[in-house]
Parts: structure tokens; sequence; C-alpha cells
């Protein structure tokens, strides 16, 4: 193994493949091997699965069925959502699909803030995802609450070390990514959640580029509230809904600030005052879209049958692989590694630095590599464990390297 990631050959790319037990994944997704694709952290790729479900639910559920559909469309972001709970290491119930991962951010920061309200202070890290960070902010100014902003290193990711220096009985919450979009960094959550909860804040943590890419252990660390999205590492398909996790124990003392007749306890009662139940229903809204919902489902099945340790497993293989080519080739031609060497910190994606970042990127995709340019200075190589090969991994860098070259 170590002799075969040592080499840079084509090759040796391919003999990973054929032993990649995660290989045979490839042919559930519909896949053009002409084009290396590294942004399936940004849009998972097609189910080959997900066309047929959409015309079933589109012509014999929709077109058939009509409204009498709902008799069970109803229960789909529930089910969805039981589906999804074990790759987040959460229970049956504590998770539902709905919306988008922002507007499940800002519900969840306000029940948890709600349920702080003698508190005053949010903590959460400059290099956090922007929507984050601005949902935070609309907050902090509504409600006249301080941010208490990290400044960790940049590759690295906020430490327990960052974000403990900062906690005290004044938070309220404490929200970060754990696994940061830019760098990969993978923040601790079993210490930082118990570092938060030993001064009564709680936490929200986004799962968008963890969810189906490493384990997660919500319920083991006793993590209060999480979101993320499907669209990604989970390819439930452009804009697909997002889910939210809210642990058992707090389902029926907390409340978000939407009250919608999808979070009634008897919704078709259609009574006079809102009534949540004291379950996860309460943080429904509106009426879920199904045609997201059943190819959400499609994705998160694939996850689920290949198994997230087994992900995982591939992920560390896979973006270690990059960096050793990284290293080979590209390091001695001006790039950095803007993403953790220890594979233990790291998700499954590895950012690449180099002041023309944003020009090699689109030269990329004009050669038919696909990754993503974050500024200021990655491209950012997404490697997603059950469509990525080591050989479409090899094929991508090697056209980085010929532009380095080139000049
Ligand atoms: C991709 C991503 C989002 C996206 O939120 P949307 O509401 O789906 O646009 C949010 N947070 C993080 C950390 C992300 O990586």
């Amino acid at each position: 193994m170590t002799e075969t990631l040592a080499s840079t050959s084509r090759e040796a790319a391919a003999a990973l493949d054929s032993a990649d037990p995660l290989a045979p994944f490839r042919d559930r997704f519909v896949i053009d091997d002409a084009v290396a694709y590294f942004d399936a952290n940004s849009l998972g790729r097609l189910p080959a699965g997900t066309p047929a479900r959409l015309e079933r639910v589109v012509r014999g559920e929709w077109g058939r069925e009509l409204v009498r559909g709902w008799d069970h469309w109803l229960a789909l972001p529930l089910e969805v959502g039981d589906r999804l709970a074990p790759l987040l290491g959460a229970s049956t119930g504590e998770v539902a699909l709905a919306d988008s991962t922002t507007v499940n951010f800002y519900r969840l920061l306000v029940g948890a803030l709600d349920a702080r309200r003698e508190r005053r202070a949010i903590v959460t890290d400059r290099p956090n995802f922007p929507t984050d960070r601005y949902v935070i902010e609309g907050l902090a100014a509504a409600r006249g609450l301080e941010i208490r902003w990290l400044e960790p290193d940049p590759i690295e990711g906020p430490t327990f070390a960052d974000v403990a220096a900062v906690l005290d009985r004044d938070v309220a919450v404490v929200t970060l990514s754990h696994v940061n979009y830019r760098s990969a960094a993978i923040a601790d959550l079993a210490s930082i959640t118990a570092a938060a909860h030993d001064v009564g804040a709680l936490v929200v943590w986004d799962l968008s580029h963890a969810a189906g890419s490493i384990p997660v252990g919500l319920d083991e660390n006793d993590v209060d509230l999480a979101v993320g999205c499907t669209y990604k590492y989970l390819n439930g398909g452009p804009g697909a809904p997002a889910f939210l996790v809210v642990a058992a124990r707090l389902q029926a003392e907390l409340r978000q600030p939407i009250w919608g007749w999808f979070g009634q306890r008897d919704q078709f009662a259609m009574g006079r005052g809102y009534d949540p139940p004291p379950d996860i229903r309460r943080f429904l809204v509106g009426t879920p879209g199904i045609l997201g919902l059943a190819a959400a489902d499609e994705g998160i099945r694939l996850s689920v049958e290949a198994g997230i340790d087994a992900i995982r497993a591939k992920g560390i293989a896979l973006t270690e692989y990059a960096i050793a080519l990284h290293d080979a080739w590209l390091a001695p031609r001006g790039t950095t590694l803007g993403s953790p060497r220890d594979p233990s910190r790291r998700g499954s994606h590895v950012a690449i630095r180099h002041p023309q970042a944003r020009g090699l990127t689109a030269a990329m995709i004009a050669s038919g590599v696909i990754p993503d340019f974050r500024e200021p200075d990655s491209i950012r190589i997404g490697l997603s464990p059950l469509t990525t090969s080591f050989e479409e991994a090899w094929r991508g860098l090697s056209v980085l390297r010929e532009l380095l070259e080139s000049g």
C-alpha cells in the first residue's frame, strides 16, 4: 500500500481503484469519465436511481394519486430523517428534512438563544461558512447580543483551546462547522461540545461538509442541535432539502420561531391556537417539497448502504493520495497545502493554495477538471468517497501539474 501510494504513476492509481471496496458504488451514479469532478462536496453527483425515482413520484404518485399522495408524503420528512440518522450518530425521531440549511440554522439558533435568554454571547469563528456568520450577525443585531469571534489558525481550524479561551457563563450558544468548507479542518466536536456544556451553553453544529463524509457521533457526544446539507456528500440534488437534528432530551423544551401548521400537534384539526407536539415534528414549518425529498432519499440511501466507516476510510485514502501527488508534483511548482496534514483532523477535501488560484481554477475547468476556487487563494479539491476514483484524482491533478509547468 505504502509503496503504491508513493508512486505517482497512472498504474498505481488504477491499482488503488482495484483494491477499493467502494469502487463498485461509482456504477450507481451517472459519471462521465471525460471529466474529473472535484466539486462533489459542493454538488454531489446524480445517483443513477434518482431519475427513475422522480419519474415514479411524478407520474405514479402526483399524476395518479393526486392529493391522496399526502397520505404517505406527510411522513417523508421524518422517514428520510430516520434513514439519515445513523450517518450522523443520531437516533430515530431526532432528525427531520426540511427547508434549507440557512433557514434551519436560523430556526435552531433562535430556539437555542431563547432557551438561554439571560445570556448575551454567541461564539463562532471568522472562517466559518458565510451563511452561518450572516445569520449570527443578523440575530445578534436584532437582539443586541455580543458575538465572540474566534480567529483560529486558517488551516488547522478552531481548536478546543480557541473555544475554551472565550467561554464563560454569559455564552448562550457555541456554533461552528464540524468540517471547515475551505480547509477541511475538523473541529473537535466532542471536547468543544463538552466545554460549552460545562458553562451551561448550548451547541449548534453545522454538518454540511461532514454529513456523508465522516462519522459524526451526535448522541454519543450529547450534541444539542445540528443542521446540514443533503446536496453535498449525500448526493441529494441541487437545492435538496436540508436536515436538522434536535436531541430528544431537548425537543419538548425548545421552540423555533416559525409557528407553521406542519409543527402543530393535530395539523388537520385546523385548531385555533398553535400547540406544537413535544417531539421533532414541532421543528417542521410548512408543506415539504416532495420531489426534492425523494431525490434526497435516493442519495442518502446510497451513503447508508456504503456505511460511514467505509466512507471515512476511503475519504482518508483519497485525501492522503491527493496530498502525496501534491507534494510530488505541485509543491515544487509553487503550491502549498491549505488543509491539515493529519488525516484524523481533515475531512474529505483538500485545499491547494497558490497565488494564481483563481486563474488556475478557470484553466482547470476549461480542461474538463472541475474544482472550486475559494477566496483568497485556494483551489478546493473535493474527493467524494462514493464517486471519486483514484484515477480520477490522478487525471485531475495531472492537469493542474501541466498548467503549473506551462506557467
Ligand atoms: C454549503 C453550506 C451551507 C449552505 O446553506 P444553504 O442554505 O443550503 O445555501 C451552509 N453551511 C455550510 C457550512 C455549508 O458548507
